[in-house]
Order: C-alpha cells, then structure tokens, then sequence
C-alpha cells in the first residue's frame, strides 16, 4: 500500500499503529471470540473499556474527581442546542464569543432558546486578524455562562488563551484542539469535542463537565430530551441509550497510544514544532499567505493562500502527485489548509514542506 499523509479537517487521519492494533483484534476482541461491534454496552467487558477511557482521559487532561465525563453522540453539533437546553432555563440568557464558523453555528443555534450577548472579538490590525484579548470581551453580568470556541477549525484562528474570569460558567469548543496542548481544566466548567479531529472516529462526543453544574440544575425546561439532558447521561453512565460502542473503542486505543508516547505535554511539543516549521515556510515564501497573527495562528489547522485560484488548484492537484492528500481548504475561505492533528507525524509535515517550496520555484 502506498503511503499518503492525509490532511484532512476531520474526520482526520488516525496513528497507524492504532488502526493496526483495531484490525489485528478485530475479529477476536479481549478473547471473546467475537469483534468489539457485536457485544452489548452492559456486557462486562464493555462496561470496563467505559471505565477505562475516562481513566484515561482524566489521566490525560488532569481530570479532577468534580468533574464528570460525559459520552454522547450527534457531534459537536448536537451540543449547540444541548447547553442551552440544558442550562437556560427559561428567559435566561447567556455570552457566545463570536470567533468564526463554528463559533456562529453555535450562536445561531442557542438563538433557538435565548437572547444570546453575541461578543464580536475579531479585529483587523495590519491586514491580519486578530483575537481581542479575552479580558476584554464584553460579557453581560447576568448571563449565565460564556460559550466560545478555542480554535476555529474552518479559519484556523486560535484563541491560544486560557479564561480566567471570576463566577462565570465557562464552557468551551475544544473540537479541534482538544488533547492536542495542555489545558488547565478548572478554568472551565465544561469542554466538549466531537471525536473525529483528534480522539477517535466520526460518532463519539466527549463532554468534560463539572459535577455540581448537572446537580445544581433543578428547573428544567420541559423539552429537553432524555437523550439530551446530562443529568441522564451522567446517571446512567453514558449508556442511557446504546452509546456508539465501535467509536468508543476505537478512541480508547488511541488514548492509550497517546499515553504511551508520552501523553499530552509531550505531543504539544511537536505540535508546536510542525506549526512552526509550516509557518515558517509561508513566512519566508514569495507565494504563500497566512492572514492571521501571529498570537492567534492555529497549531492544528495552518491555513493559507496562493495569489491566484488557479495556482491554488494546480497546487492541490500536484500535492495529490506527491501524497499529500486533502488540503484543500473550506469553501467559505478557500485556499489551502493543512490540518496537522496528533496523529500526522513530523515526517508529513517535512514531506510538505518540500513540496511547498518546490513548487514554489516552479513559479520563480
Ligand atoms: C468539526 C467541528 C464542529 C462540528 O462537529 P460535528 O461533530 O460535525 O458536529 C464543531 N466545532 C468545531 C470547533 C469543530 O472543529
């Protein structure tokens, strides 16, 4: 088989050394005679894969015991109804930083259920975009909680802040950075990520919560759906409805890969190295362009652009030539993204490196 790099936004490349791992055991899971697909959520064995990725996960992150690890499916995407369902009751409002796409799909979602305080926070200084620093966001003193989302996946615009603000619930999108760079947990009251970016297949949620924000919630709006309402979740350990088990084990083995190399400081490392090395090229080069600055520039998600359409489509296709697949950009921004989570090794990035400047001099 030849050997591609796959840049894609996600669902995104996993370590190969997981899928190998998923296909050697596939047929025969923990000697049960049967793949991992066909057992029960109740079964023993499942129940203690359950209790090991949160394990993992809280080993991971730094998770301490207040907090509580949710398992839900419908993507990142369910959760923009989900939060506000959950913790607006009604007539309440709440603060929703807008950064970029993902940011306003979650505002244009919460509209369903409040007057969100939307808080424009990007600005433009020099020709490049830039994030307000987060102490001066505008937040209403009487909305319940903040909402923002970390790194915007779509313009690869990163906040690269942690929130500190005194008694305000802040729950954060961590889709796409999540695991990939240290966080310090109590510094939010809730993070979640769908798992296709960085943790697993398409399929899964994590949801990171603080226990007493799901106790305290008594009034309740009459509509929100079981499925939907943490308090289940968290009451029936994640299996309220049959969670989607094949994601779930798929994700457990590349936490335990993960942990294995060295867990997350040692992967934000190299993280921050392959952003460099990428960013540094575009930097020096005549051709390439990134339009945000530097504070803000995503570590997962390097996006820029060539001077023309057709330079970016004759780009893309003799990347294709060297194995460098997907890097085409999002069609609401366009040009080239280059989405570099933990599992696309050094080597890809060096690989596209070379490229980025050969082609270059084709042009010079
Ligand atoms: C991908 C992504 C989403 C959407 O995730 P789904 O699983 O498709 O719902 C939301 N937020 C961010 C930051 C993302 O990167």
């Amino acid at each position: 088989m030849k050997k591609i790099f796959n840049f894609s936004p996600g669902p995104a490349s996993l370590p190969i050394e997981v899928l190998k791992q998923a296909q050697s055991e596939l047929l025969n899971w923990n000697k049960l005679n049967i793949s991992v697909m066909e057992i029960s959520h109740r079964n023993k064995n499942f129940v203690h894969l359950i209790e090991e990725i949160k394990d993992d996960l809280r080993e991971l992150i730094k998770i301490p015991l207040n907090y509580d690890i949710l398992f839900c499916q419908g993507g990142a995407r369910t959760q923009f109804s989900a939060i506000p369902m959950n913790l607006l009751y009604y007539n309440q409002n709440a603060d929703y930083a807008n950064i970029g796409h993902w940011s306003s799909k979650a505002i244009e979602e919460a509209k369903k259920y409040c007057i969100p305080n939307i808080i424009n926070t990007v600005k433009i200084k020099n020709n490049l975009y830039y994030i307000k620093k987060m102490q001066n966001w505008d937040l209403d003193k009487n909305s319940k909680y903040l909402h923002y989302c970390s790194n915007e996946t779509i313009e690869g615009l990163s906040v690269n802040e942690e929130p500190n603000f005194k008694n305000k619930i802040v729950i954060a999108d961590l889709s796409s950075s999540i695991l990939t760079e240290e966080i310090n947990i109590n510094n939010y009251s809730m993070i979640y990520a769908s798992a296709q970016k960085n943790i697993g297949p398409a399929g899964l949620t994590i949801i990171i919560i603080k226990k007493d924000l799901i106790s305290k919630n008594k009034k309740k709006r009459k509509e929100l759906p079981s499925v939907l309402d943490y308090q289940i979740i968290s009451k029936y350990n994640s299996m309220f409805n049959t969670p989607p088990t094949f994601s779930l084990y798929l994700s457990g083995l590349v936490l335990k890969w993960l942990k294995k190399i060295g867990g997350v400081k040692y992967i934000s490392n190299i993280n921050r190295k392959k952003a460099k090395l990428l960013y540094n090229t575009i930097d020096r080069s005549n051709i390439y362009t990134n339009k945000i600055s530097k504070h803000n520039r995503s570590i997962t998600n390097v996006v820029f652009h060539l001077p023309n359409t057709n330079m970016e489509k004759n780009f893309l296709k003799n990347s294709e030539k060297n194995g460098l697949y997907y890097l085409k950009g999002h069609s609401i921004i366009g040009g080239i993204r280059a989405s570099i989570y933990n599992a696309m090794p050094i080597e890809g990035i060096k690989k596209l490196i070379n490229f980025m400047n050969d082609f270059e001099k084709m042009y010079s």
